[in-house]
């Protein structure tokens, strides 16, 4: 099955065409346009600029995926694009493009939830087989899910309150370092003491995968306003930071992975923009270790937004026989939950 994907949830549109023979994924094109330069001033994505942004280069970066896929639209077997969750004027932006294409063509539209994308993405490169444990972790969401096969998946715990990439942002904000925070706040950490600051791990005596990352800004935010830090005291603050965030990612997985069963080798794949944090990959790779498994960072352009993960979804979703006969009239979803039944009732997580 051959889908042109379509990705506008947040601050990046992108476009895809991928081909999927017997499980195997092959990308025939991929583009992503990233919008971090419109919304740094801001300090954060502001929704509207985002909306209008996407409306702006949707059509050409489509167009652009389709030709550089050397294939023309009557050779696709669908059209794919997010439909939620995610920033509502984006998510209608790309959805109305994909409809619209799906018209023109003749080809089934197929509505992806975001989340799912992310799900499957380890499943862009090489053997990635079901079952395994997927950390999503990015600017927007923080959360466990068990992915058992296509359209099996069972949230194991979410964060309460902000996602670890939004708790990055908003350090680097508090230190004036930049958007997007993640990337700044680790390169600052580079020469800095993780033990200096004593910084609050939230949630880590209760049982479950739940998280809770709000107090840990708002014990940072305490420290830069009790006085003048200098470039060593900053540095050490990002590394004490970093380290707290990894240390409750971590905590969890080792916990995740004690509970989690598969038949065969045990993975642990994490995505999403934080994935690219070194620290953290060390030390959830450590976590893996320690239960024989197998810790999965896919590469960074797919950690990350991006419409290969999107046409991937499709596609699997069209090779498996589940395609929506009223999918024209699916409306953009703000908040689609990848399970609706969350696991936290699942005693053996507990
Ligand atoms: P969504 O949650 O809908 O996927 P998003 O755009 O917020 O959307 P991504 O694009 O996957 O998510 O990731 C961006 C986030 O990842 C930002 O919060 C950014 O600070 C964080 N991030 C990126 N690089 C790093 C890094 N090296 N260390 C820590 N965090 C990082
Ligand atoms: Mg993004
Ligand atoms: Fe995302």
């Amino acid at each position: 099955h051959t889908v042109l994907g379509i990705e506008t949830s947040c601050d990046e549109t992108a476009a895809a065409v991928l081909r999927l023979v017997d499980g195997r994924a092959t990308i025939l094109s991929e583009i992503v346009r990233s919008q971090v330069e419109a919304h740094a001033p801001y300090g954060g994505v502001v929704p509207e600029i985002a909306a209008r942004a996407h409306a702006d280069i949707a059509d050409q970066i489509v167009a652009a995926a389709i030709e550089e896929s050397g294939l023309s639209l009557a050779e696709l077997d669908g059209i794919a694009a997010t439909s939620g969750p995610g920033l509502i004027g984006g998510v209608m932006v790309g959805m109305m493009t994909g409809k619209a294409l799906a018209l023109a063509s003749g080809k089934p539209f197929l509505p992806v939830n975001h989340l799912e994308g992310h799900a499957l993405s380890p499943r862009l490169a090489a053997d990635c087989a079901f079952p395994y444990l997927l950390l999503l972790v990015s600017g927007g969401h923080c959360q466990f899910i068990e992915v058992r096969g296509l359209g099996e998946y069972r949230r194991l715990g979410t964060t309460i309150d902000d996602a670890a990439g939004e708790a990055f942002d908003k350090l680097a904000k508090l230190l004036g370092l930049g958007f997007p925070g993640g990337p700044a706040v680790e390169r600052t950490a580079a020469g800095g003491d993780p033990k200096r600051y004593k910084l609050p791990r939230p949630l880590m005596d209760r049982d479950g995968l739940d998280m809770s990352f709000a107090g840990l800004k708002t014990a940072a935010a305490r420290i830069i306003e009790a006085g003048d830090l200098s470039e060593q005291d900053k540095s050490d603050l990002c590394a004490s930071y970093q380290a707290a965030i990894a240390d409750c990612l971590t905590q969890r997985a080792d916990r995740a992975l004690s509970v989690f069963e598969a038949e065969g080798e045990k993975r642990l794949v994490v995505a999403g923009g934080v994935a690219a944090n070194q620290a953290i990959r060390a030390s959830l790779d450590a976590a893996a270790s320690r239960h024989g498994a197998r810790l999965i960072a896919p590469p960074l352009r797919h950690c990350t937004d991006n419409a290969a993960m999107i046409a991937l979804a499709g596609a699997e979703h069209l090779a498996a026989g589940k395609v929506d006969v009223d999918a024209m009239s699916f409306s953009a979803r703000p908040r689609w939950p990848l399970d609706e039944a969350s696991a936290l009732a699942d005693p053996a997580y507990g």
